[in-house]
């Protein structure tokens, strides 16, 4: 079920107990702004979802709250973690689902890395 982006952060949503270690993922990339695992129901050859490591429902809540630093750092590590995994030259796609016409299911906001294989130019 898509989230409603509008509640306030809940604690114990399935990203924060990642980021606590509560449960085991598949690390990526770490850094003070940003984590990325790999995604336990995996859509292409890769799919990395990149989170910032403070408390944000969504994009929406990010762009409003974050400060500029939070952002540009956890801009920044999405593109180091597209880099390490090698995906710059053949490209990649990258997707924020936000709320519930964006159908994101975690309230926790997460980028999710595409990557591995051509895409459509269509979404659906
Ligand atoms: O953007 P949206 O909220 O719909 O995506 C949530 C993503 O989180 C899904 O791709 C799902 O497979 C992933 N997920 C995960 N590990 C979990 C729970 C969800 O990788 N424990």
């Amino acid at each position: 079920m898509p989230i409603d982006p509008r509640l306030p952060y809940d604690e114990n949503n399935v990203f924060a107990k990642i980021l606590r270690g509560e449960i085991p993922s598949k690390k990526v990339y770490e850094d003070d702004f940003a984590f990325a695992f790999h995604d336990i129901n995996p859509q292409a050859p890769v799919h990395v979802l990149v989170i910032p490591k403070a408390a944000y429902v969504s994009w929406d809540d990010f762009t409003l709250k974050a400060s500029d630093a939070e952002i540009a750092g956890f801009t920044r590590a999405v593109g180091r973690v597209t880099r390490e995994l090698e995906l710059d030259q053949p490209g990649y796609r990258l997707m924020v689902n936000m709320g519930g016409h964006g159908h994101q299911e975690v309230p926790h906001l997460h980028v999710h890395i595409f990557g591995g294989r051509q895409f459509r130019v269509m979404i659906g």
